[in-house]
Parts: structure tokens; C-alpha cells; sequence
């Protein structure tokens, strides 16, 4: 049997190297390469936050571009030596609740995102991807692949929450957190042709490419109460929608005394401590203030990957911006993680471009 090498969680607060055999090729799968990988701070929350339990010996990882080795018999449109994006959330296409419009759900909660949660992740010399031609897209050869990193979960995560928002033309919109995360919500916004558009955050380094990606308007959380600075800029109007991408649990109180009656709050952040979410009664409208609070893991799935390419192809939006941190080795990953677990401040994004 032959094995590979991947960067694993070995139990809680741990990462390790270990030695796994390479995954073997269902029907409608297939097996990739990773041209270039790029740890997430979903990572840290599995490691070092324990937001989904313990897990032993697991591959981390769920970004990468790829170059496909093997694929099962019955997948149609791609063969060994092909360029692909690898979407983060692979799900089930067949499943009812992919067929009602939520694949991230597909058999069960959560249950698209399989890659470093139900099994091995991409952080490995080979991974699995399942339903191949379902999940997987062609890289088009204008996009680098450590560009097309970005496409696996910062630009679908952040545009989906453009969308859940429902940004329409004009609209004045908050974006809480602009972490990599936060400013392809920012990028996502302007694209759907927000107004104004608020980047909370504190880092120089991400105001700036907040600003580069057309937010109007800077917030620093450590410079007081955030709904305070808002409602002073916008003269008392509250905003039409806020999207959370950063921050805890106290985010949706600060959300909902912000947005407008009708308004909308739209969560991509991954909550990964603490129990329950306050929502002031008041400022909710006493319960009928028509005020939406709605969240969403991104939308995987070739259709999307496919689209999403075509912004990067014409030229809609830059996420080079994003990679602050480049290295070319395999081992790299290691430090790479690190960097995402300690955030220095001036990174965004490390990616790793394995150069063989
Ligand atoms: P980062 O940690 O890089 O960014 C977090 C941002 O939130 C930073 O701008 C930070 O500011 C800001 N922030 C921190 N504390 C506060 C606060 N109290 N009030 C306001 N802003 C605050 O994270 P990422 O961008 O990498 O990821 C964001 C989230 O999205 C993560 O939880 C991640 O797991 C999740 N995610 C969700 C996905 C989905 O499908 N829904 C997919 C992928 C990721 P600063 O650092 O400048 O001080
Ligand atoms: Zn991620």
C-alpha cells in the first residue's frame, strides 16, 4: 500500500506530522495533488479552539488547487494531469437537501464540509475528492494556482455572505471583520454595488486592502463601541445590512442595533466558542422589527467554483492582495499554520506554492 505525507491535528491543541495511506478511488471520485494549499483560520478553531471535538491522526486543511493523479470509472469530465480548483465544501449531490438548495447540508448539518472533518483534509501529499465531477472545476490557465487557492473557501465564504445580505445598489453596509474572510465580503459587496461600505477591523495592514477593495469607511473595534462610531458616521440612520465575519457571539447584539427595520445580518463567521446568541429585544423591534439574522457555510460545487473563476479571469477583483505570506515547500505548511493560529499583523494569507 502506498503512503503519503500529511500535516494532521493529533488530538487536541496538537499538529503533527504523520504517515497515512494514499486514499483510495471510489466510482465517482478522484484522487489530486495539491499545486498550492493555504491554511484557514477554520483550522485554528478545530485545532486550538476544539469547535468540532477531539479528533486523532486527521489530515487538516481544506484549500487547495490541485492537479488531478486518478479518477474512478464513472466520472466524466476530468482525467489525470487536469488543473483543478478544489471547492472547501464537497457535498452529496443526490441528497434532499441539496435538491431543496442547501448541498452544505447534504445529509445532515454541515455535512458538505467533509474535507478536514469527516475525513482527511488537503494539507497531504495526495487527498480524496468525492463525486469528482459534482466538485470539482477546471482551473483556467489564466489564474495561478496559488490564486485559485482563494477560490476553494475566501471568495465563495465572503461572496456568500454579499448574498446572504442581499446587497442591492446603494445599500450602506457594515462588514464586521476583514480578516481575509471579511474583505472578500467587502469585495462581494462592492461587486453586488453597495454605497457605503463600513470594514471593522484593527489590523493597518487589512484596512488598507479593505480600502483597495472599495470599503468607504474604517472601524476600529479597540477604539470604542463600534455602534456608537457607526451611528456617529451615518448621523443617527441606521444601515441597511451588516455581515459578520469576524468577532464572537457579541457581534449579532452589535449587528441588530445598527441595521434598519427590514434589514439584514448575515453571518459567515464560524462561532467556534461559547453557548448562546443574545439578541436585544428592543432594538429587534420588540420581535417584529422584520429584522433577518441568517448565516451560512459557503456554497461548494462546480457551478459556483466555475462562476467565481470568471470574476478572478476578468479581472473583477485581485486576491493576490490577499497572500501576504508566500512559501514553496511542503514542510512550510507547518509555519504557515502557525502564522494563522498567532496573526501577526501584517498577514492576511499564507499560501504554499509547491513548486514540484
Ligand atoms: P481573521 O481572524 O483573519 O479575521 C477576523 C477579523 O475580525 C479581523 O479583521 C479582526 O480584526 C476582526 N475582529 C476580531 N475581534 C473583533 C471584535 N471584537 N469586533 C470586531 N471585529 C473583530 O479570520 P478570517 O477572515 O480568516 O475568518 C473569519 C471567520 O470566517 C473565521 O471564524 C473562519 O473560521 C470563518 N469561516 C467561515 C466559513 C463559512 O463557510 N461560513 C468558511 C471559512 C471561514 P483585527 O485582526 O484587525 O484586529
Ligand atoms: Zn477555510
Amino acid at each position: 500500500m502506498a503512503t503519503m505525507k500529511g500535516l494532521a491535528m493529533l488530538g487536541f491543541d496538537k499538529i503533527g506530522w504523520i504517515e497515512k495511506e494514499v486514499p483510495e478511488v471510489g466510482p465517482n471520485d478522484a484522487l489530486c495533488r495539491p499545486l498550492a494549499i493555504s491554511p484557514c483560520t477554520s483550522d485554528v478553531h478545530t485545532v486550538w479552539e476544539h469547535a468540532i471535538g477531539d479528533r486523532h491522526d486527521l489530515i487538516l486543511g481544506h484549500e487547495a488547487s490541485a492537479e488531478v493523479v486518478e479518477v474512478g470509472s464513472l466520472v466524466k469530465d476530468f482525467k489525470p494531469g487536469d488543473r483543478v480548483i478544489i471547492p472547501a465544501i464537497t457535498p452529496d449531490w443526490e441528497a434532499v437537501e441539496s435538491q431543496a438548495g442547501f448541498s452544505q447540508h447534504s445529509y445532515g448539518m454541515l455535512n458538505g464540509w467533509k474535507f478536514s472533518n469527516s475525513k482527511d483534509g488537503t494539507f497531504a501529499e495526495y487527498f480524496h475528492v468525492n463525486q469528482a465531477d459534482g466538485n470539482l472545476a477546471h482551473l483556467p490557465d489564466e489564474i495561478s494556482a496559488a490564486d485559485a487557492v482563494m477560490l476553494s473557501d475566501m471568495v465563495p465564504t465572503g461572496f456568500h455572505g454579499a448574498n446572504l445580505a442581499e446587497v442591492a445598489y446603494g445599500e450602506t453596509v457594515v462588514v464586521i471583520g476583514i480578516g481575509p474572510v471579511g474583505l472578500m465580503a467587502v469585495a462581494g459587496t462592492v461587486l453586488r454595488g453597495a454605497g457605503r461600505v463600513y470594514a471593522v477591523g484593527s489590523r493597518k495592514r487589512c484596512q488598507e486592502v479593505a480600502l483597495a477593495y472599495g470599503a468607504t469607511d474604517l472601524v476600529n473595534y479597540k477604539d470604542g463601541d463600534i455602534v456608537e462610531q457607526v451611528k456617529e458616521a451615518q448621523h443617527g440612520k441606521p444601515v441597511d445590512k451588516v455581515i459578520l465575519a469576524g468577532g464572537g457571539l457579541e457581534t449579532f447584539d452589535q449587528a441588530v442595533r445598527m441595521v434598519r427595520p427590514g434589514g439584514i445580518v448575515a453571518n459567515i463567521n464560524y462561532l467556534g466558542t461559547g453557548e448562546y446568541i443574545q439578541i436585544p429585544r428592543v432594538e429587534w423591534g420588540l420581535g417584529m422589527g422584520h429584522i433577518r439574522i441568517v448565516g451560512g457555510l459557503m456554497p461548494g460545487g462546480r457551478k459556483n467554483m466555475e462562476y467565481l473563476a470568471q470574476v478572478l479571469v476578468n479581472k473583477r477583483l485581485d486576491v493576490g492582495r490577499l497572500l501576504t505570506h508566500r512559501f514553496s515547500r511542503f514542510e512550510d505548511l507547518e509555519e504557515g499554520l502557525l502564522l494563522m493560529k498567532d496573526k501577526p499583523r501584517d498577514l492576511i494569507k499564507p499560501v504554499i506554492e509547491l513548486t514540484s
